[in-house]
């Protein structure tokens, strides 16, 4: 590496492959922030499942070989390019969109990508916002259009877009339901907004939902693992029902018959359709929804498994296949 460079700790990925591609290295070049850029000195970064999809080279978008993973970090502003006037260095921020990567010593981000972390929330805190808490917030108030006093499901509600959900549900009215597999993760979905709680793991669970939704059923559906969940799914929902479809690993048959009777409609989620050309101002509205809730305390992220960044290999394995998720996970830097 050329002298005169500030170097970092980052993990590098130099082929796509298992959690083992993963390489935590000493000597990678700190960005240099350009115009309308900020270079955060990162102190937490969420992981997302979507980079562990992406590192195996199966996902649809790949990065160029080499990169660094992670979107979601927060911490300090360390500099700003040219035309930065909303941060200064010393600000506490959060991004949910790095450009040089997230699982590093520092990282950079457009600044209209980048958000002052209030002084309540930790950095811990402030790195589980990005992905999870936009998704949660594009899912229910801009593709479901969820109205206040209608009812949602929060399929797979204990990792981290499923908190964010029963939190924006909760606040903005909504009766919820979550779902979870594990008691500790049964536990955190009633203390962040679900007013009723189903273990996904028990047989009889959707029989379950079916009895305390009654004949109406379920207006929205937030569904984490559609794969596995669709059909029933289609089952639960209320005239006029919609599944947001948010997560899923695989194919699954369903009926389209299950759709008729009560006109519901199955929409897909895609949180970063809002980086695309023309659509900048998404992120903005989220943002200041979001803000709001951070303001008034009913945004409150909750941390689950953490690791520092030499067991990322680690952290990566167990996002698929760790015994179930209580809060979000979290790359302490
Ligand atoms: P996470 O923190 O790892 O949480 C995973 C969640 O799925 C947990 O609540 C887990 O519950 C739950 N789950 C496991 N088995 C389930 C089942 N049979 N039925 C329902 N839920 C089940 O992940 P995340 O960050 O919340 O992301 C959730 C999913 O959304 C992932 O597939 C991710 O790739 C996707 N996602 C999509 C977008 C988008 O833009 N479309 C954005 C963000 C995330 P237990 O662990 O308690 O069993």
């Amino acid at each position: 590496m050329a002298t005169g460079l500030k170097l970092m700790r980052a993990v590098r990925v130099f082929e796509f492959g298992g959690p083992e591609v993963l390489k935590l290295q000493s000597d990678v070049a700190v960005p240099i922030p350009k115009s309308h850029q900020v270079l955060i000195k990162v102190h937490a970064c969420g992981v997302n499942p979507v980079e562990t999809y992406i590192r195996s080279g199966t996902y649809s978008r790949k990065p160029l070989l080499p990169y660094t993973p992670g979107s979601d970090v927060a911490g300090v502003v360390e500099a700003v390019g040219d035309n930065v006037s909303a941060f200064k260095k010393g600000d506490r921020v959060f991004t949910n969109n790095t450009i040089s990567g997230g699982y590093a010593e520092y990282a950079l981000a457009a600044d209209h990508t980048v958000y002052m972390l209030p002084e309540k929330l930790d950095f811990k805190q402030g790195a589980a916002i990005g992905i999870p808490y936009f998704t949660a917030y594009r899912a229910l108030l801009h593709s479901a259009r969820v109205k206040a006093g209608e009812s949602v499901l929060v399929h797979g509600a204990s990792g981290g877009v499923g908190i964010a959900a029963c939190q924006i549900a909760r606040a903005y009215g909504l009766k919820v339901l979550g779902t979870a597999g594990t008691e500790e993760g049964q536990k955190i979905v009633l203390q962040n907004g679900a007013h009723e709680v189903f273990n996904h793991r028990e047989v009889n669970y959707i029989d379950k939902i079916k009895k305390s939704v009654g004949e109406k059923g379920v207006d929205v559906i937030i569904e984490m693992l559609a794969n596995v969940n669709l059909s029933n799914d289609l089952k639960l929902l209320s005239y006029g029902g919609r599944v947001m479809i948010v997560g899923s690993r695989g194919p699954i048959e369903i009926n389209p018959r299950d759709t008729m009777a009560n006109e519901t409609s199955i929409i897909g989620v895609a949180v970063l359709s809002s980086t695309k050309v023309g659509k900048e101002e998404e992120f903005q509205q989220f943002a200041a929804g979001l803000q709001a809730g951070m303001e008034i305390g009913w945004l409150k992220p909750v941390i689950g498994s953490q690791y520092p960044l030499e067991k990322v290999a680690q952290a990566h394995e167990n996002i698929i296949h760790g015994s179930g998720a209580a809060g979000k996970m979290i790359l302490l830097l």
